[in-house]
This record gives C-alpha cells, sequence and structure tokens, in this order.
C-alpha cells in the first residue's frame, strides 16, 4: 500500500505518482520546510498548508492520495503560484543535497527516492493550467474549518520548526523530528557536530602549517633555487584552496576563523627559531644579517602569496558549493582531509630537517657580533 499523487484522481494517467507511504513522508517533509521558508502570500500558505494536512500518523498510512486539482488553487493567482510550486520544488532538491537538513530531520532519505518524487511531482504541477482549476474547491476548502484552525487564524508556523501548522498541528512535531530550526540550533547543534569540528580543526591547522611555512619557505627556495619560488607559491595556493573548500559559506567562514590562531602559533615557532636568518646563513655560509633587497625580494612574495591564496580561497567557495548541490561534498571532504594532514606533515618533516641542519641561532648572532 502506498499512495497515488494524480493530475485529477485518475489514476491511469501515465504521469501519476505512485509511491511508497515512507516516501510520501519524505515528499511532504521536505516540500514543508521549502514551502515554509518560501511562502509570503496567503495563496502560496494555503498550498503548503494543503500539504501539511497530508499527515499519515494523524490521517492513517496510505490516505495521504491527493491530485493536483485537489489543491486549493485561487484562480486570481494561479500562475503565480504555479510558479511558486516550481521554486518551492527546486529548493526541496536543493535541501535534500544538504546533509544539515536529514540532520534536522532525523533521518537520512534515499536520496535517489526523494528525487524521483520530487520530479514526479514538478511533472504534475507543469501539468496543471488554470482551465483545470475548479472554482468551488477553494471554498470548499474553506468550509467546516474551526476558528482556531491555522487558515483560518493567520497561518502561524511551529515556533520549534518553522513550518507552518495545519489543523493538525505540527507536523514534525507529531512525528517527533528533535530538532528546531534556529540559527542558535544551527550553531549549537546539527550543524557543528563533535566528528565536524574535529576535521575542521585539522584541516585549519593543516592549512596554517601550510600557509605560514610558505612565507619562510618561499624565501629559502628563492635563494637556492630561483626562480621556482613562484611554482611553489602556486601550488600552495592550490593546496590551500583544496583545503578550504567547505560546505557552504559559514562552514568556510569557521575554517578560516579556526586557522587564525594556529597559524600565529606557527609564525611564532619561526620567529623564535631564527628561522630566515639561520636559513639565509645556511645557504650561503656565514652570510651574516639579511640585506635590505633580501627583505624588498620577500616582502612581493609575501604580496604575491597573499594574491594567489586570495584567488584560491575564492574558487574554493564556488567549488564547495557545486560539491554540495550535487551532493559530493561528503565524499570529498574524506579525500580531502587526507591530503591536506598529508601536506602538512611532509612540510613538518621539512622544516624540522632544515632546522637540524641550519646553524644555530647562537653561532649567527657571535658572528654577525664579531
Ligand atoms: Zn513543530
Amino acid at each position: 500500500m502506498g499512495n497515488i499523487i494524480s493530475f485529477n484522481g485518475s489514476v491511469s494517467q501515465d504521469d501519476s505518482l505512485s509511491i511508497s507511504n515512507g516516501l510520501t513522508d519524505v515528499l511532504i517533509d521536505y516540500l514543508l520546510l521549502s514551502g515554509s521558508e518560501l511562502a509570503e502570500t496567503e495563496s502560496e500558505k494555503r498550498i503548503i498548508i494543503f500539504l501539511a494536512e497530508k499527515q499519515q500518523s494523524i490521517i492513517g498510512l496510505g490516505n495521504a492520495n491527493f491530485a493536483m486539482t485537489d489543491i486549493p488553487w485561487d484562480t486570481e493567482t494561479f500562475e503565480s503560484d504555479k510558479e511558486f510550486m516550481l521554486q518551492v520544488t527546486d529548493y526541496a532538491k536543493e535541501l535534500s543535497t544538504r546533509e544539515t537538513t536529514s540532520e534536522e530531520l532525523g533521518y537520512h532519505p534515499d536520496k535517489k527516492m526523494l528525487e524521483y518524487a520530487l520530479n514526479g511531482f514538478e511533472r504534475l504541477i507543469k501539468r496543471m493550467t488554470v482551465s483545470a482549476v475548479d472554482k468551488d474547491n477553494l471554498k470548499e476548502w474553506f468550509s467546516d474549518r474551526d476558528a482556531d484552525d491555522p487558515v483560518i487564524c493567520g497561518y502561524p508556523k511551529c515556533e520549534k520548526h518553522g513550518i507552518f501548522l495545519s489543523m493538525h498541528g505540527c507536523k514534525f512535531c507529531n512525528d517527533g523530528v528533535p530538532k528546531a530550526k534556529t540559527i542558535s540550533d544551527y550553531i549549537k547543534g546539527s550543524e557543528i557536530k563533535s566528528r565536524d569540528i574535529k576535521t575542521d580543526i585539522l584541516l585549519s591547522v593543516s592549512i596554517a602549517v601550510l600557509f605560514v611555512s610558505t612565507i619562510f619557505l618561499s624565501n629559502l627556495i628563492s635563494i637556492k633555487l630561483s626562480p621556482l619560488e613562484y611554482v611553489y607559491i602556486i601550488f600552495v595556493a592550490l593546496l590551500y584552496g583544496m583545503g578550504m573548500v567547505s560546505r557552504d559559506i559559514k562552514h568556510w567562514i569557521l575554517k578560516w576563523v579556526i586557522s587564525i590562531p594556529f597559524s600565529s602559533l606557527v609564525i611564532q615557532f619561526f620567529w623564535k627559531t631564527d628561522f630566515s636568518l639561520r636559513a639565509l646563513n645556511w645557504v650561503l655560509k656565514d652570510y651574516g644579517k639579511e640585506s635590505a633587497g633580501g627583505r624588498f625580494a620577500g616582502f612581493i612574495f609575501l604580496c604575491f602569496q597573499f594574491i594567489c591564496c586570495f584567488i584560491s580561497g575564492i574558487a574554493s567557495i564556488v567549488a564547495g558549493k557545486i560539491l554540495t548541490d550535487h551532493g559530493r561534498y561528503e565524499e570529498y571532504e574524506q579525500k580531502q582531509v587526507i591530503a591536506e594532514i598529508a601536506v602538512a606533515v611532509f612540510i613538518v618533516s621539512i622544516v624540522l630537517f632544515l632546522e637540524m641542519n641550519f646553524p644555530s641561532a647562537e653561532y649567527v648572532n657571535a658572528m654577525i657580533n664579531s
């Protein structure tokens, strides 16, 4: 047993959507989330509430059948409402790719099945025309409603879930959906889970090591292997962008913010160990202090590095959006973490190896002062 969503109740139509009870619930949940966020006019809210009334936990399994012609369309606003419903379906598709939505709902839908249901629903909406609207339907839909029915008393939303209430109350409350959809819950709850935050910290530390070490290493390469320093900086910028690819812009900012304190720790390491001065005296034996020319060259590399990483950072936002939209982000993140950590470990090994081979700071200072 399941439900049939049809054009006009006739199931012989080959575009009617025959789906299981479970998939019906999933479809309604996603349309409800999407529509509750997008609906602005009364006619738009009515259509979303019509869907919200298809609550199988109240009306019984297999009783959520409906036809496009059952929807309380208003002939006056039909064209814009139809356009609205196509937007709601589109946005529901986008929500279906977000990990945060499944966490909010407390279940992971079968993405292929949900896509199938949303595509079928979209096809039926597209088929609907104003001439197919039964004018009495809207009036009938309003009749016999109690005074406290949400469609009579101003279309309230659930305070916990932010979705429109129907005569049956909030579908998510009735179905026991745990999470509330508020900004603070996003921050405290679903979006930043402990697993995510560990991954984000590991990535941010790797990015900090990569970025800061380049400031010092590119200078060293410019003395020893010029002009490879530019190739090196471009390569680093690429790795930087790959590490910054994030689920969405909030996630991107979070990683960037986490990397700041780690970056300052890495900078302190290079400063405290007099890395630059000792590197110079390692390449050019007993060179002494860094010249003004050397410092200027270092400044040019620094500017070049910042510009490259800035461009790469912007590209990473776009890449993250594309991956999330195609539901490929999680898959990417697994490889991203391994690759970035491997690079960071490699850099740390190089720096430690160099450290051991550099002349000591005492030696360099004594030589400069002698
Ligand atoms: Zn609720």
